[in-house]
């Protein structure tokens, strides 16, 4: 199925609420967005899948919630101060400024690509991407501190806290989600490239003989949890390592994982050989020793590190384009989100059939309220079922359960599953239980109406 553009699908998180500019009202603000009530839904799902499977599910890794704001020195001995920059060009005509890799040739030579002007251009300048902020009354240099540009550096500095306390061995690895912040001077494409962006980042510390090994382990692990825990489809994501002039100032290797985004090819995660850098720079900078003693070679070694790094902002933009569908019924277009159950804002919509009964509106009220108690379900009865099962395919709810006449006198309901259209009739004592297993994964036994294709009015 072809990909949507991003119109289609910036119109579409804006219209049912998942995504709207930061500070609307005031006229937005650059590189900045809110998440609206089906938006914190699936963000929340996504953090909630990443965590499982990373954390729960492992015994080699565990979690840690470290704080935004640190004491400066660590992005001082991280290389942060020194070396997070972009390379930055202006025009002098027309005052804009861009990043040097979006530029397609040397700036002496093409036109700013804003103005139009030839000969404009100053040549790269670094520009530091981290915020700065003031800690106490004073704004002087000495209560300067940053808003972390990564989540990685709070786990680097609690290596030895964390490994102390669960009394692990190599190789482990320590899993932190958490808002990251970059002064990006060219956010855009939607939540791709933000200001404030969240990333979901894990640290794997491994003897340093066994480097390529979980390096390689990673890459294959992250790709496959992209296409069999999220559901992408595996032909919009491809493995890109990083030549050796573009790896980041910590890296010794990098492979991303990028996907087909309207825009082109773009990174979704980072998987990258950090070697011993931060841990080194770590025990210098602190004069703590953050080493790991190898009983076997009986000495001291500072673990190497194997780092996935992903942005859950990014996470969701591709859930975004990756389920959206546009199909041509018989009588009308539908859109729909095939979003898997688990990732899905509302798992279960429970639609009475007639409005206007209210015998069926109180068994569908009743309904969504034993389905609440066990996941996230609601009630609607604003418009005509048509309408409804509209609307709940395009926020990709996977289940719908309507009550309808015959409920009254065979005590079942219908659920209607949101790819196929098809359904099953099940007892509503039932119906929690049967929704709970197919959010799980059970598989559906639906059969198709004779009216489907016409779009189930
Ligand atoms: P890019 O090259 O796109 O600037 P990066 O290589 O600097 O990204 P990393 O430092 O590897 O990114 O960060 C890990 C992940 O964090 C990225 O894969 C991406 O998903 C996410 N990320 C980084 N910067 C941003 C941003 N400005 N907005 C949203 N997500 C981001």
């Amino acid at each position: 199925m072809p990909a949507p553009n991003m119109d289609v699908v910036v119109s579409l998180a804006k219209r049912r609420g998942f995504v709207f500019p930061s500070s609307e009202i005031y006229g937005g603000m650059g590189g900045f967005w809110d998440y609206g009530p089906l938006g914190v839904e699936l963000k929340n799902n996504l953090k909630a899948a990443w965590w499982r499977s990373m954390v729960q599910l492992r015994d080699d890794i565990v979690g840690l919630d470290a704080a935004i704001v640190m004491n400066p020195r660590v992005w001082e001995v991280s290389g942060h101060v020194a070396g997070f920059s972009d390379p930055m060009v202006d025009c002098r005509n027309c005052k804009l400024r861009f990043r040097a890799e979006d530029l397609k040739g040397p700036p002496s030579e093409i036109a700013c690509p804003n103005c139009g002007q030839r000969g404009t251009l100053t040549e790269p300048r670094k520009f530091n991407l981290m915020f700065k902020t003031h800690v106490g009354p004073v704004e002087d240099t000495a209560s300067v501190a940053y808003l972390r540009p990564e989540t990685a550096q709070g786990i680097f500095v609690n290596f030895d806290n964390v490994a102390t306390v669960t009394r692990r061995k190599l190789p482990f690895g320590i899993a932190q989600v958490g808002k990251s912040f970059r002064n990006e001077i060219t956010p855009g494409n939607f939540i791709f490239r933000d200001r404030e962006f969240e990333q979901m980042e894990m640290e794997f510390f491994v003897h340093p003989l066994d480097e390529d090994k979980w390096f390689a382990y990673w890459v294959a692990e992250r790709l496959r949890w992209w296409t069999d825990a999220v559901g992408v489809a595996s032909d919009r994501l491809r493995l890109r390592p990083h030549d050796a002039d573009e790896l980041s100032h910590y890296s010794k290797q990098t492979t991303d994982i990028e996907y087909a985004f309207p825009m082109g090819w773009s990174e979704l995660e980072g998987v990258a050989d950090r070697t011993d850098y931060d841990l080194t720079a770590h025990s210098r900078g602190s004069g703590k020793s953050l080493t790991y003693f190898d009983e076997a070679a009986g000495d001291h070694v500072t673990p190497y590190v194997i780092e996935p790094a992903m942005g859950v902002d990014r996470g969701v933009l591709t859930m975004l384009f990756d389920a959206y569908e546009e199909q041509q019924l018989e009588r009308e277009k539908r859109v729909v989100l095939h979003l898997k159950p688990l990732l899905a804002p509302v798992k279960v919509a429970v639609l009475p059939l007639l409005r206007n009964r209210p015998e069926l509106v109180e068994i569908a009220r009743r309904l969504a309220g034993d389905l609440r108690a066990a996941l996230h379900a609601m009630y609607d009865d604003t418009a005509s079922i048509g309408k409804l099962y509209r609307r709940q395919d395009e926020i990709g709810t996977p289940f719908c359960v309507t009550v309808d006449v015959d409920s009254l006198t065979d005590g079942a309901a219908t659920i209607r599953e949101r790819d196929s259209m098809t359904q099953e009739r099940v007892a509503l004592a039932q119906i929690s239980g049967r929704i709970q297993d197919l959010v799980a994964g059970s598989a559906w036994t639906g059969t198709a109406r004779p009216d489907e294709a016409a779009g189930d009015a």
